[in-house]
């Protein structure tokens, strides 16, 4: 058995707060911080989507595997954690159904198509502010923003924005689409530096809402506490948090005509999505410290095998085949900096005039 660690994790989003609550299940000391804002993930629509992901967005195998292997854990992970995953599936109503059906078909998802709608019962949902709230009571949380972290003799300082240290045996990064905090070791500031902001805004709608999760050409209905959220824009580069009520409102308009639902009144909401250029998530550790980064549209849907991979790297455990799939310095990240790609050719033997030296 593992002897219990002292953990930071900086960011309570969905990723920060699953890693936390799995390391604290597996008997570890768990704190984490965060400012406490409207995050991505407490603007999600909660869906756990592996086929319709699969089957609507443009991924590779690579990707469909990991969302599949990230659903497969959700009932264990759920039940472990107190969370409430509902399990009625989804389906696609309107137009493009067929190719939805050959797509869903071609993966070797199970669906069934009935006139104009594609239902398949593999997708779930949850609640997300009850699901971070469950997430968040296992473990404690510190308000404030980190500012700094500093290598300490037992592992890791981290100083906020009031004057606070705490420090801890190990450190999990778990940031969002947020900029590096000063301190982090170079890779990680580089992995950092490497995920693209993409917004999303969808529309908390009042009234009835479908009884399943309705997928259309236009966008998504899932059933909420108070009606349904419909969405979602993705807005690769832009960071804007300002919603726009006018293309919110259009949203929900094509969105309720293509899966013929009523229209109520809406609230526009904003998150800020991270994603690496392959797409799948960074979990893991990078010098010294772990990260659980980047999940792109899917970070519900991946939290636990993000934090699964994550305790199982801080307890010095092989997580395989996921820990190499999702390792945060996997080839095609390239995150030498020019600076280390220059010095590397020059300690390789290969002449660079412009290398620095030092
Ligand atoms: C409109 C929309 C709909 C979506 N719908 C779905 C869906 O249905 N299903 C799904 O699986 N995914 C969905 N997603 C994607 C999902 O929300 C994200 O992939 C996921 O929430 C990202 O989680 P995260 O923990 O990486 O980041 P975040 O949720 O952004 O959390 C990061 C946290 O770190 C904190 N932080 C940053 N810097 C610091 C610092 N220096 N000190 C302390 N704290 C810090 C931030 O304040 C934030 O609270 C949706 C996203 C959007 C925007």
């Amino acid at each position: 058995m593992t002897s219990s660690l002292d953990v930071i994790v900086i960011g309570a989003g969905v990723l920060g707060l699953a890693s936390a609550a799995e390391l604290a299940a597996r008997g570890h000391v768990v704190s984490v911080i965060d400012p406490g804002e409207e995050n991505a993930s407490t603007v999600a629509a909660g869906m756990i989507a592996p086929a319709m992901e699969s089957a609507l967005d443009d991924l590779s195998l690579d990707v469909v595997a990991v969302l599949t292997a990230a659903r497969r854990l959700w009932p264990d992970f759920a039940r472990r954690h107190g969370l409430r995953l509902i399990e009625d599936g989804a389906e696609w109503r309107g137009q493009g159904g067929e190719e939805v059906a050959r797509r869903l078909h071609a993966l070797a998802w199970e669906s069934e198509i009935t006139e104009d709608r594609v239902a398949t019962p593999h997708d779930a949902r949850i609640e997300p502010a009850e699901a971070l709230s469950h997430l968040a009571s296992r473990v404690g949380v510190v308000t404030g923003r980190a500012m700094e972290a500093q290598r300490a003799e037992r592992g890791w300082s981290v100083v906020l924005d009031d004057g606070r240290k705490l420090s801890a045996d190990r450190l999990v990064v778990a940031t969002g689409a947020g900029p590096a905090l000063k301190g982090l070791p170079p890779k990680v500031a580089a992995l950092i530096a490497r995920i693209q902001p993409i917004r999303g805004q969808l529309a908390e709608v009042d009234g009835a809402g479908p009884a399943l999760t309705v997928r259309t050409a236009a966008g998504y209905a899932v059933p909420s506490a108070g009606g349904m959220v419909v969405g979602a824009s993705m807005e690769p580069g832009v960071r804007d948090l300002e919603p726009d009520p006018e293309a919110a409102a259009r949203q929900v308009r094509a969105v309720c005509e293509e899966a013929d639902l009523a229209e109520g009144s809406i609230r526009p909401r904003v998150g800020v999505r991270g994603a690496l250029p392959d797409r799948l998530p960074a979990a893991g550790r990078l010098e010294g410290v772990a990260v659980a980064l980047a999940p792109r549209r899917n970070g519900w849907l991946l939290a636990p095998l993000v934090a699964r991979v994550v305790a199982d790297a801080l307890e010095g455990r092989p997580s395989e085949p996921w820990a190499a799939a999702l390792a945060p310095d996997r080839p095609g990240l390239d995150l030498d900096s020019p600076h280390r790609r220059r010095a590397k050719r020059v300690n390789s033997g290969g002449s660079d005039p412009s290398a620095p030296a030092g």
